[in-house]
């Protein structure tokens, strides 16, 4: 497959497009969110990484019954953390591993 129509292979990936907006888990009352803020994917109520603890248990309340849909939301996100990190901070951001352990291997896992 070509792209840019030049006929010549290439090696260079389309990037996809933004993910999902980091509206979840959603704010009970007026407290301040757990949610992200970005950049640099802090969490707003209490500056975590994020998600944060708080977020990852309203986020399993909220996703109750359909943890596929919640890991692609959070593969999405991720997606977009990965971006603005390694933006911010080419040479010293975490790595995708660190990041694949943040944001969506605690899905499976049952909370303690
Ligand atoms: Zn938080």
């Amino acid at each position: 497959m070509t792209a840019g129509g030049s006929g010549a292979l290439t090696t260079r990936l389309f990037a996809p497009e933004r993910g999902p907006r980091p509206q979840r888990p959603y704010p009970r009352d007026a407290e301040v969110p757990h949610t992200p803020l970005r950049p640099i994917w802090c969490c707003r109520a209490d500056g975590q990484p994020w998600p944060c603890g708080q977020a990852r248990l309203l986020l399993r309340v909220e996703y109750d019954g359909n943890l596929p849909g919640l890991s692609i939301y959070l593969a999405g996100l991720m997606y977009d953390a990965m971006r603005d990190l390694y933006h911010l901070n080419p040479h010293d951001a975490p790595t995708p591993a660190t990041l694949f352990t943040r944001f969506i291997a605690w899905v499976r896992c049952r909370p303690a």
